[in-house]
């Protein structure tokens, strides 16, 4: 994809996706991993106690009582370290593990309340633990492998890419731009046209939840702030979304900017390529 530097936006664009996000990859991976397992350490802590606490009185309601709520808090602790060991190897290695298929709905349900609870006690600011798993829930989604008829991709962008000084209104037709170039959404809208995506643009959560009932996609690229990503990742739930994170030169939510190669990328990993074409 060729880009026009003689643009101050795209100037500034180029100097950005020099800043790549694989910088950050490793450091945010680990933190990922370290509190799945701190999550993990605790739930099973919780469940022995559970186990280890009635232990002492149920004898008296049955003889055979305390030996099955054990095998039951055993089932669940197996369980658990399972589905963490899983999700750890899933995340190191990109393979799954027998019965562990369900990984990406593991870690949005369980371990991701369970992380933000123990980064809070722990002082880990919630930036750092969303862009942990954004980063993992990427890698989680790629996973799976899944590839996609270009109608079936969704690139759902938000309205801080769009120029302040604009004065199109895109949020119901985002092909009402008049491709000035003076923001990323040309540069994006041509990269959707070429590739036959869906692509949308959303004024919030509310918005953004519409557009995904209405194009009813299999997969969302989705480009945002890391809590819009992290609480769209959440929401959209089983549909998997595979995050591209804004930039923001001129601080949050004023024309923001994104890695146009970022996307393109994505684009070329889901989307379906039959043999020969
Ligand atoms: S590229 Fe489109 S959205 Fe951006 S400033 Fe120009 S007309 Fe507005």
């Amino acid at each position: 994809m060729t880009h026009d530097t003689k643009s101050p936006i795209r100037k500034e664009t180029v100097r950005l996706n020099s800043l790549s996000s694989s910088a950050h990859s490793t450091p945010r991976k680990r933190l990922f991993i370290s509190l799945i397992l701190g999550s993990s350490i605790l739930l099973v802590l919780f469940l022995s106690a559970l186990w280890i606490i009635p232990f002492i009185g149920l004898k008296n309601i049955h003889s055979y009582a305390p030996l099955a709520l054990a095998l039951a808090f055993i089932f669940l602790i197996v369980l658990v370290l399972w589905s963490s060991l899983g999700l750890v190897l899933n995340i190191l290695l990109g393979r799954t593990l027998p019965l562990t298929s369900r990984f990406r709905g593991l870690t949005i349900k369980l371990f991701l309340p369970l992380m933000t609870l123990l980064g809070r006690i722990l002082g880990i600011p919630k930036e750092a633990i969303r862009l942990s798993f954004i980063k993992v829930n990427n890698e989680l989604v790629a996973s799976e492998r899944g590839h996609f008829l270009p109608h079936e991709i969704l690139l759902l962008l938000p309205h801080c890419l769009q120029n302040s000084r604009c004065s199109r209104r895109l949020t119901y037709d985002i092909t009402h731009c008049k491709r000035c170039g003076e923001c990323p959404i040309d540069q994006l809208l041509t990269l959707a046209e070429r590739f036959g995506i869906r692509i949308a643009i959303a004024t919030g959560g509310t918005i953004a939840r519409r557009i995904v009932v209405q194009n009813k996609p299999k997969l969302i690229i989705a480009v945002a702030c890391e809590r819009d990503l992290s609480s769209g990742i959440q929401d959209t739930y089983p549909i998997p979304v595979y995050g591209v994170l804004n930039q923001r030169p001129f601080g949050p939510c004023l024309d923001t900017l994104v890695d146009i190669q970022q996307i393109e990328s994505a684009v070329h990993r889901f989307l379906y390529q039959p043999s020969g074409a």
